[in-house]
């Protein structure tokens, strides 16, 4: 079944141009260009995830954000201007799953639905008591494992000394195998979406990350996508 995506953009040009992007990723896409209206319809259809900018006409963003979540539970990513700071934490309040930042390159926000979307499934996987996943909270990849409830990560058995962000950064890497994610995206994932600082230190992170595991291990488990970000492959 389609993944069927609604867009609520009021900027007409925007609208058709990310419109075009999603169906060019195969997804369905409704678009409406008013908060009231995109309320009701996001009440009324079974959308799998919602782009949501915040300055709409008829409704503001946030209010649709507040009045559908009272509503029924859906994966809402913000479109929010540039350094709208009190509109992104009341959003995330709310009960946004993330937010990206106009201007902004169409690939990280396609990233960012991804990861939204494969979040929201296991979340949904796992509310359905497929416990499976749930209960052991083991990530593995190829001899490494990270043992969620232990907070412990082990290779071949070796037991693997990280700080609580390293853990965090590691386990939000294995959890989006294959998804490139951004720096920002660790950083808000890693550290809170209310820490201010540089976007370079997930760099660091990473580093300390490689040479816990990558170096004394000798595998190649984290790469750099250049100028995008971070990710883990599945094994071949
Ligand atoms: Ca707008």
């Amino acid at each position: 079944m389609d993944t069927h995506i609604l867009l609520v953009e009021d900027e007409e040009k925007l609208a058709r141009f990310v419109e075009l992007e999603l169906l060019h990723e195969g997804y369905q896409v409704t678009k409406s260009g008013n908060g009231r209206e995109a309320l009701e319809l996001a009440l009324r259809e079974p959308f799998d995830l919602i782009l949501l900018d915040i300055m709409l006409p008829g409704l503001n963003g946030l209010e649709v954000l507040r009045r559908l979540l009272r509503e029924k539970e859906v994966p809402v990513i913000l479109l929010t201007a540039r350094d709208a700071v009190m509109d992104k934490v009341s959003g995330l309040d709310a009960g946004a799953v993330d937010y990206i930042t106009k201007p902004f390159a169409i690939e990280e926000l396609l990233a960012r639905i991804r990861v939204a979307l494969k979040l929201h499934k296991g979340r949904n996987a796992s509310a359905q008591g497929e416990e499976h996943a749930h209960q052991e909270g083991v990530l593995t990849w190829g001899a490494l494992t990270l043992d969620e409830p232990r907070h412990q990560v082990k290779y071949d058995g070796h037991e693997i000394s990280l700080t609580n962000r390293e853990f965090l950064m590691l386990k939000t890497l294995l959890e989006n195998r294959d998804i490139v994610l951004s720096r920002e995206t660790l950083l808000n994932r890693v550290c809170g979406y209310d820490f201010v600082g540089e976007t370079n230190i997930v760099d660091v992170y990473i580093r300390y990350l490689r040479s816990k595991i990558d170096d004394v291990f000798g595998v190649k488990m984290i790469h750099t996508v250049r100028g995008v970000g971070y990710v883990i492959k599945s094994e071949a």
